[in-house]
């Protein structure tokens, strides 16, 4: 029987079972009561002396004829039996029972050997040793190593040395993954199949009843459970498109277009009719979309222009455990919006045990616990990590490769660059291996990744082969990535850090949290058992990570509540506060760029900065291109800096000159970066936008073809306020001057050392190595784009400029020494 019949079965049979008494909603609300006692008691360690009070109170109802309110007493005791024999990890990790959980009380870590995490049941046959799977892996793998050979004793596979002591196991094919791949029936059919399968299928009109009655729900269920995919569904099915929208949010852009368009998939609509998403300087929607995903910070853009939401039923804040800048004020706006809009549903959603200070926030909203599917998921960590995290993860991944039975392996890196890195060497160590190793195939996701290439990472692998995802975060809870077995977690990410008192603002490699761990390595158990490789002590982790609006940069976010006539910020109703130093500097950043007034009220100038979905500075740099007459120039350097990826092409070593060279070009004035970028823009333009000339030239075509599609947007905008499109091509003065009008905070002079020292603030900043006044004669005034903090404080992007603007443009900021 294939796994998934059996799945079903089994899930049925329990619904029989239990559902008629009470709904599958109660039960598992019981189960969360009951779970939330049992860690009340296990704190105070007094477990045992409970277990044996709720098993006297058990026994009271045996043989009795129960009324109808003792049946539900008797489930909850049931229930707190149950829990009071199953053994949680320890891990502060957010587990709901296993919805499919039948007989409960069984020690995991009796069976597993002590020392072992393991979690969660899955589809265990508990009466014997092994499970069924566990038996036949152990057949596979005696036959594999026949034909293989074994490994010899230190744990060194033909000169290749293992990262984890680990037994090797090598398998040749999985046939259960083979088992559920049918041919025989359409996409559309196995898409509503999939859909049943889902583990929130089950809880379907209960959700729509507790949606109806309750204003404000706040959802909580595992990853992958089919929140983001499936709810609003079925708010379609149930009508609330009829009155308006369903909008929902995600934090990051490619999770909104990745769900969007697995939810056109199951719906067979195209993508941008019915089911669309909206992200910065993309939208995908037309006037039928119904169901529309985005990011925070677009619904924040839309509140803008809608107030009122109007043409939404719905809103879903999902991923609100991320807590995310733009989700944070999201969570005030509704909150208010709420109370002016009776008719409107809001709907909180997360992944994480933060549910409880949702529900507080919200005026004690409802919560909504739904159970998830987990694996037992084997945690095997380095008790002294390795310096070059990198290499370790590359080595776990062909230990995984040469010793595992096959399945999807998932490795969490910081971002682009270190995927791209890794997936380079992957492939050459992968060449060096040979005939060997059967075949990886590789699948890096991460935002900037071109649509085309996202889809590829949902894809399963080819029989015989395994396919090895490099991803950032994003995999962590946003996107769910179906056959991984195997995690591999060197424990960093990247976080945006700010600090008010210097104005520095980067994006830091920070250690993940202890829930982050957690929810890493619960993406391994989501198909079937699972392995999570933790390059690091979990010891080392903080429990919780930072909210975003604790550590980022405010500007933008309080001209924004300003312009919706918020005035007061100090007393908006922030779930966690930032600290008044970080308001105060937005302000006066707010204040210094013109976009408010000396009572702090937003001036014209602010409100036609808001109307570009741009960080101030940058929008402000636009507007003020009015007054140099050179919108033209402006709004190209602007659409050139939001790509979001670079511009030029780094060839490998032997060709990087050519490709120095070939960038030299574009400096000819010797300006700076931004002229060059307006440069390459210019050319590429006068070459009829042609690929084969980025290719000569070593640019990215890709992302000139964005910086196009962005400019159009900014001269759209810019019509919008009344801005008339001029080019002053030969006065670069103007140009530079408007750029300074939005960057003067982030002017910079030249020191004897040849560093530089920041206008105003007391902080030693250099130029960056891929600047091209990079190791030039150095200007003696600069103007920079932004910090970026490597193993120095960089100036990315810079251009040379003179003192006298500064004075000129923002008096009220600078002042001449007398
Ligand atoms: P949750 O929001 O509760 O974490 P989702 O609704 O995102 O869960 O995911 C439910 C299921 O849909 C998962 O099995 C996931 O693999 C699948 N899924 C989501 N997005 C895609 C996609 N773009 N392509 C293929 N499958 C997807
Ligand atoms: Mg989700």
């Amino acid at each position: 029987k294939s796994f998934r019949k059996r799945r079903r079965e089994e899930s049925e049979e329990k619904e029989e079972e239990e559902g008629k008494v009470l709904g599958n909603y109660e039960i598992a609300r019981l189960r969360e009561e009951a779970r939330r006692e049992y860690l009340k008691r296990r704190e105070s360690k007094k477990v045992e002396e409970f277990k044996e009070q709720v098993e006297f109170e058990l026994s009271r109802f045996e043989g009795v004829k129960l009324t109808e309110k003792e049946e539900v007493e008797f489930r909850y005791k049931k229930e707190l039996y149950k829990l009071l024999n199953t053994t949680w990890d320890d891990v502060g990790c957010y587990k709901i029972p296993d919805a499919y959980d039948r007989e409960g009380g069984v020690d995991q870590r009796k069976r597993f050997g002590v020392g072992k995490e393991r979690y969660g049941d899955g589809e265990m046959t508990r009466e014997r040793g092994k499970t069924e799977r566990e038996a036949w892996e152990d057949h596979q793998a005696q036959k594999a190593t026949l034909r293989f050979g074994s490994k010899n004793k230190k744990g060194v596979y033909d000169g290749y040395e293992f990262v984890f002591d680990e037994v090797a196991r090598l398998v040749e094919t999985c046939d259960e993954v083979e088992a559920e791949k049918d041919e025989s029936r359409t996409v559309a059919e196995r898409g509503k199949e999939d859909r049943k399968m889902l583990p929130i299928y089950a809880y379907r009109d209960e959700l729509l009843k507790h949606i109806e009655e309750n204003q404000i729900l706040v959802i909580v269920g595992e990853t992958g459970s089919g929140k983001t995919t499936q709810i609003p569904q079925y708010l379609q099915e149930a009508g609330y498109t009829k009155r308006g929208k369903i909008g929902c949010t995600q934090p990051r852009r490619v999770a909104a277009m990745s769900v969007a368009s697995r939810v056109a998939q199951e719906l067979g609509v195209k993508l941008g009719h019915e089911v669309g998403y909206s992200i910065r300087f993309e939208d995908c929607t037309s006037e039928k979309t119904v169901i529309k995903y985005m990011t925070d910070g677009m619904l924040l853009r839309e509140l803008l222009i809608e107030p009122t939401l109007g043409s939404y039923s719905v809103i879903m804040v999902d991923e609100a455990h991320e807590r995310t800048l733009s989700t944070d004020i999201l969570f005030g706006l509704v909150k208010d919006l709420a109370k002016a809009r009776p008719d409107l549903r809001l709907i909180i959603s997360s992944a994480t045990l933060e549910a409880k200070k949702f529900s507080e926030y919200f005026d004690s909203a409802m919560i909504y616990p739904i159970p998830g599917r987990r694996y037992p998921v084997e945690k095997l960590f380095q008790k002294c990590p390795e310096p070059d995290r990198l290499e370790t993860a590359i080595r776990t991944v062909f230990q995984i490769h040469q010793t595992e039975p096959l399945g999807d392996v998932l490795v969490f890196l910081t971002g682009q660059e270190e995927i791209e890195t890794a997936e380079t060497k992957l492939k050459q160590r992968m060449k060096d291996l040979g005939s060997k190793s059967s075949e990886i195939i590789i699948c890096p996701i991460y935002s900037n990744l071109p649509t085309e290439l996202q889809a590829k990472v949902f894809e399963p692998a080819a029989k015989g082969t395994r396919k090895v995802v490099l991803a950032t975060n994003i995999a962590e809870t946003s996107l769910t990535i179906d056959g991984i077995r195997y995690v591999v977690d060197p424990g960093y990410c990247k976080i945006n850090s700010y600090d008010p008192k210097t104005g520095m603002e980067s994006l830091l490699e920070t250690p993940i949290s202890k829930a982050s761990a957690e929810q890493r390595a619960g993406r391994s158990g989501r198909t079937g058992p699972g392995k999570c490789f933790r390059l690091y002590n979990v010891k080392d982790l903080e429990a919780t990570t930072v909210p975003e609006v604790k550590r980022a940069n405010l500007a933008s976010v309080v001209l924004t509540l300003k312009s919706l006539g918020i005035n007061d910020v100090y007393h908006f109703d922030f779930m966690d506060p930032p600290s008044d130093n970080s308001l105060v500097k937005a302000l006066e950043l707010l204040y210094a760029l013109g976009a408010l007034d000396a009572k702090s009220e937003i001036t014209k100038l602010g409100e036609r900065m808001v109307e570009f979905p741009v960080d101030p500075m940058l929008s402000k740099m636009i507007v003020g291109s009015e007054k140099y007459k050179c919108s033209v120039e402006i709004i190209t350097i602007a659409a050139m800096l939001s790509t979001g990826s670079s511009i030029f092409y780094r060839p490998s070593k032997n060709q990087q000159y050519l490709a120095d060279n070939a960038r030299m070009n574009f400096y000819t004035e010797k300006a700076g970066d931004h002229i060059a970028l307006l440069r390459v823009y210019n050319t590429w333009k006068e070459m009829d936008y042609s690929s084969q000339w980025c290719y000569e030239n070593y640019i990215q075509s890709k992302s000139m073809r964005r910086a196009r599609d962005i400019r159009e947007q900014l001269a759209g905008l810019l019509k919008k306020i009344g801005v008339e499109l001029t080019s002053n091509p030969d006065d670069l003065d103007a140009v530079k001057k408007a750029i300074v009008a939005g960057f003067f905070p982030h002017s910079a002079k030249l020191q004897k050392d040849g560093s530089y020292k920041r206008v105003r603030e007391p902080q030693t900043v250099y130029v960056h190595p891929n600047s091209g006044l990079f190791g030039a004669p150095p200007k003696k005034w600069l103007v920079y784009h932004e910090l970026v903090l490597t193993t120095k404080e960089y100036m990315r992007h810079v251009t040379e400029m003179k003192p006298e603007w500064l004075v000129e443009i923002a008096p009220h900021y600078f002042k001449l020494k007398d």
